[in-house]
């Protein structure tokens, strides 16, 4: 099965050589990614290194690890192995990792926040861009929001300093054009971050598209294994690299070497994670539609889907969430208790399936039925009949 049979499959990686020469699909560069080369009597992946300072005898200038806080090598392992994956191409790319998707978050708004100027977010995006719309308008930050679906951020550019893009959203799944936004905030001298956390690198590549960063929890898909928080920040621009690196060092948001070491580990499954989960979300999706007790029923892969058109040219794989909407908060919570093989739980992107109520935590602008499924790699088949059954069983309760 080749997990690269999508549109818009390698054509960068297979016009340019980089470091693993023969690795042109994602299910080879996966395996890879980030290892150092082969050595005798040495782990493929080194373990995790435990340091708060090293060993730094005499000048420091050159030094690549001297305190903990600045660097570690299990740290430099995983960035490698991102930015191999944000661009195969072999533009040079910096990633810089986080303690969580939300120290990356802040790291690039922060960071670029000064008295005056003006950030364009969406208004449907992750439910922490709320408060944090107040602590920038309280730094002196003009803060605009539009939605995703529509381009709608377009018509807000004018003066604009930084545009903050999440396609798709969360978690209403609305997409934009990223590489129309993204040449329109250029042309006004704004730089383009994009909230890559749904699609993971495998689905979409920001930086390919336009961005000038690239921001994802890594807490979700990109480890997948609902054990470790993680935060990513990819740059092909070595100053705004270097701020970014400099935002975590100042609040020292940085992940412990044995998270960092986890997710690198876990990059290993990421093509069939993804791929699996993705053939799960379809099938889900299209068993939904066919009843008349769900709707809204949104999966950017579905062809009939509002942002299906996009979606598919500029992602290469839906991801693994599926949203819809059964007809109130008691209607949904029987559903959610009658299913079997999704767990109740927050976040999404994780091996084992799992679904919620998204109104239960107030943040979103959502109907109180409207439920977020996020589809694991369980057999597609197994957890269509288990939705289907719990569906039934939510009716008749
Ligand atoms: C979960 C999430 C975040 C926050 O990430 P954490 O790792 O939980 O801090 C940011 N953006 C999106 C789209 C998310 O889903």
């Amino acid at each position: 099965m080749s997990s690269d049979s999508d549109a818009g499959s390698d054509t960068a990686a297979d016009a340019t050589s980089h470091a693993f020469g023969h690795a042109t699909s994602d299910a080879t560069r996966v395996v890879r990614a980030g290892l150092p080369e082969e050595q005798p009597y040495e782990p493929p992946l080194p373990g995790p290194v435990f340091a708060a300072h090293y060993h730094l005898p005499g000048d420091v200038a050159d030094a690549p690890y001297a305190y903990g806080r600045d660097a570690n090598p299990t740290w430099t392992a995983l960035e490698e192995a991102i930015a191999e994956l944000e661009s195969p191409g072999g533009d040079r790319v910096q990633t810089t990792v986080f303690a969580s998707g939300m120290g990356a978050i802040s790291a690039v708004l922060l960071s670029q926040a000064r008295h005056g100027r003006v950030f364009v977010l969406p208004d449907d995006g992750y439910n922490l861009l709320v408060p944090m719309r107040e602590r920038l308008s309280g730094l002196g930050v003009e803060v605009r929001t539009a939605p995703t679906a529509g381009d709608a951020q377009l018509a807000l550019l004018d003066g604009a300093s930084l545009l903050w893009i999440e396609s798709p959203s969360n978690p209403g799944l609305d997409v934009c054009d990223i590489r129309r936004l993204a040449d329109a905030a250029h042309e006004r001298g704004a730089l383009v971050a994009v909230d890559n956390t749904l699609a993971t690198p495998l689905g979409q590549r920001p930086l390919e598209l336009g961005a000038d960063f690239s921001v994802a929890s890594g807490t979700k898909a990109l480890t997948g294994h609902g054990d470790v928080l993680l935060g990513l920040v990819s740059c092909r621009d070595a100053e705004a690299a270097a701020a970014v690196r400099q935002w975590r060092k100042l609040v020292g948001a940085i992940p412990g070497p044995m998270e960092a070491w986890l997710a690198h580990r876990s990059l290993a499954t990421l093509d069939l994670r993804t791929q699996r989960q993705a053939e799960g979300a379809t099938a889900v999706a299209e068993a939904l539609l066919e009843r008349g007790d769900v709707v809204d029923v949104r999966h950017p892969g579905l062809p009939g889907d509002a942002a299906h058109p996009t979606a598919v040219r500029q992602m290469r794989r839906f991801g693994c969430v599926v949203s819809f909407t059964l007809a109130d908060r008691e209607h949904a919570e029987r559903f959610l208790g009658a299913l079997r093989l999704v767990g109740q739980a927050t976040s999404f992107g994780g091996v084992r399936s799992t679904a919620e109520r998204r109104g239960r935590w107030g943040g979103d602008a959502v109907p109180e039925g409207f439920v977020r499924l996020s589809v694991g790699v369980e057999d597609p088949d197994d957890l269509v009949a288990d939705v289907l059954r719990a569906l039934d069983a939510a009716a008749t309760g």
